[in-house]
């Protein structure tokens, strides 16, 4: 029986596609891609020739039941997303537990993923983390949502458009106090890569200051409850002391 292997793409960086993943998708017989569009245009760039099958939200429950017949009939089948690691807010979920399911072997090959990315060079606490993807797009249910996290210890991690950057920060500050650390890591990999830190007030200044950070593709970090209940409290004395201390003569 064939293999599935779950293909990590770059985030941006055409030079962080990796060997491994170059070899795979030169050697199965169909490549299963989100966007043929632009997995063709990644593929090109490799010199590398496959067949490609669409395979996206709005098409999986067709297309699954196609690629895990040729998988039992012996073609290895190649998942990739338009950017990134498959399955990470992008699709390959449902498809990945049936062939588990049917005892297939499913073979991951790392690579880029902005979440892991953004973290490993923000600066927040890394030990531990929840990845919790895209917030909801209403002010009012991404509310209710940071809610459920906020007693969280642990780095949350956000994906966001940075064009909804300044409403989410707005949201932040509200639900889970102003005093916490936040880091935008805008661009990952790409010619503007910028990390922002700051608290939820600061940013939205540097933001509205500067619009260019409102343009482009945002992973959001924000630092976990403090486990001293007494913490916030003290950074939020110690700021407004700080602003009256810039503030008096
Ligand atoms: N599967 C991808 C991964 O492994 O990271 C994520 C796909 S998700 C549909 C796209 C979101 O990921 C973007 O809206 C943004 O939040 C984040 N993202 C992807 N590439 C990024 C980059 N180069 N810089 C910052 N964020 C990025």
């Amino acid at each position: 029986r064939g293999i599935l292997y779950v293909v990590a793409t770059p985030i941006g960086n055409l030079a962080d596609m990796t060997e491994r993943a170059r070899k795979i998708l030169s050697e199965v017989a169909l490549v299963a891609a989100e966007d043929t569009r632009e997995t063709l245009h990644l593929l090109n760039h490799f010199g590398i020739a496959a067949t490609l099958v669409a395979y996206h939200d709005h098409n999986e429950s067709r297309v699954a039941p196609r690629l895990l017949a040729d998988l039992e009939a012996g073609r290895d089948v190649a998942l990739v997303s338009d950017a990134g690691t498959p399955l990470i807010n992008d699709p390959g979920y449902s498809l990945v537990a049936a062939a588990r399911e049917r005892g297939l072997t499913v073979v991951p090959v790392p690579g880029a993923n902005a979440a892991i990315c953004a973290l490993s060079a923000a600066g927040l606490p890394s030990d531990r983390f929840l990845f919790l993807g895209f917030p909801p797009r209403t002010s009012s249910q991404r509310r209710t949502w940071l809610g459920e996290v906020a007693d969280e210890p642990g780095t949350l991690i956000l994906y966001e458009s940075a064009k909804r950057a300044l409403a989410t920060l707005e949201d932040l500050g509200a639900v889970l106090g102003e005093h916490r650390r936040v880091v935008l890591a805008r661009e990952l990999t790409k010619r503007f890569e910028t990390f922002l830190s700051g608290q939820p007030r600061e940013l939205i200044a540097r933001l509205e200051a500067d619009p260019e950070q409102q343009l482009g593709e945002l992973v959001i970090l924000v630092e976990g409850r403090s486990l001293d209940p007494d913490e916030g409290e003290r950074i939020e004395q110690e700021r407004v002391l700080r602003i009256l201390g810039e503030a008096l003569p």
